[in-house]
């Protein structure tokens, strides 16, 4: 046997379960036919980790994810465990402190239109064909986590930045970049914002090292327009945790379904954490509706991000191209005329046509 991997599995709540197993079994059939071994042990998050030791992210799961090559996660949360009340546990709670104590600062989604579903996005075919790019989100610093306070009827939140917070973030991305189309668009509000002026910054002085990729200043207020007027000028969209927040979920939405769109959150040089963007869809829960491919273009960037692999990653990509051209769909992508299956069948399709 070839290299051996480990993997930690967390399938978390709500249909987590089902679509991590799709998810494993091709990462499963993957490795076999690029002689690669991956040893995968399963862990506890959220609510179930609740239920199970009255904590969302118990020391064993944070010991395991240490010692793994990578990590796998379905999805948190459901009403079962909302709660107002600031001393019970909460589910995400799980997810902020894995993300914390990995120190995973970037947050990666891609976000690939299938010419096969082309229907299911709100923009007109001709603005989102072919749209192919990636938002780069800084995930550790920023408003989310500067001085924050009330005092009476007053109240803020800080967006604070270190140069070196900026530097980081941006190598990932124009490594990124390197192996993409070359582009790199960096958001900011340096018109406005100080901490986007150093930003600014830092990025012209960390692009100093990566010539041959193209670097654009925008900013943000332009950046939210020019994703639905033009989606396509797009490769590599780098920017802070506020207004990555946002422009990931408005450029996830170009692609029109939920259930198709993976990310990874990476550190240097610790497992990086791999999860659909979906949550954990109480509504369809144990029913095998859940379309497992968000999660199982979660294990394709694994091979990319995480193993420098990209030959099994695209090897899934192509699989998953495969399934959509053949017409299968699970119920949130469904369309007239095409055959509707459940999340295991769809799993099984993909594996099928790895081959
Ligand atoms: P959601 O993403 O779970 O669901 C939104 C809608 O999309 C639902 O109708 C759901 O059925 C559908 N959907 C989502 N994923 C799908 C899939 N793979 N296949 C088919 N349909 C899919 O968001 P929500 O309803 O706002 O949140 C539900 C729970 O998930 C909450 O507890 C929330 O906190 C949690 N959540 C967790 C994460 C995470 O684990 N990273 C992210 C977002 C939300």
């Amino acid at each position: 046997m070839g290299e051996m991997y480990k993997l930690t599995v967390i399938p978390g709540d709500g249909i987590g379960p089902e679509v991590t197993a799709e998810a494993v079994d091709v990462l499963k059939s993957v490795a076999a036919r690029h002689d690669l071994e991956f040893y995968t042990e399963e862990a506890l998050m959220g609510g179930c980790a609740i239920d199970a030791c009255g904590e969302p992210l118990p020391a064993e799961t944070l010991a395991k994810c240490r010692q793994s090559d990578a990590v796998l996660l379905g999805a948190i949360g459901g009403p079962k465990w909302d709660t107002t009340d600031p001393d019970k546990p909460r589910p995400e709670q799980g997810l902020l402190g894995l993300r914390k104590e990995l120190e995973l600062f970037a947050n990666i989604r891609p976000v690939r239109i299938f010419d096969d579903l082309i229907e299911a996005s709100t923009l007109r075919p001709e603005v989102v064909r072919g749209v192919d790019l990636v938002v780069v989100r800084e995930l550790t610093g920023g408003l989310y986590f500067g001085a924050s306070a009330r005092e009476g009827d007053r109240a803020y939140d800080t967006m604070d930045y270190r140069a070196f917070e900026v530097e980081r973030l941006m190598r990932v991305a124009f490594e990124l970049a390197r192996k993409r189309r070359g582009r790199v668009h960096s958001v900011d509000k340096a018109n406005v914002l100080e901490s986007s002026r150093l930003w600014r910054e830092t990025v012209d002085k960390t692009a100093a090292d990566y010539t041959d990729v193209e670097l654009i200043h925008q900013l943000v207020d332009n950046t939210a327009m020019q994703l639905i007027r033009n989606p396509g000028q797009f490769d590599v969209i780098a920017t802070n945790n506020m207004f990555g927040d946002i422009l990931s979920d408005e450029s996830s939405m170009l692609c029109g379904s939920l259930g198709m769109l993976a990310s990874a959150s990476l550190g240097s040089g610790r497992p990086g954490l791999y999860e659909p963007i979906h949550g954990s869809a109480p509504d369809i829960a144990g029913e095998n509706k859940a379309n497992p491919i968000a999660t199982i273009l979660s294990v394709a960037m694994m091979f990319q991000y995480s193993f420098d692999l990209p030959e099994p990653a695209a090897a899934i990509e192509r699989a998953v191209d495969k399934v959509l051209a053949g017409g299968h769909r699970t119920a949130d992508i469904m369309s007239d005329g095409m055959n509707q299956v459940g999340t295991t069948e769809m799993g099984e399709l993909i594996r099928r046509a790895l081959d």
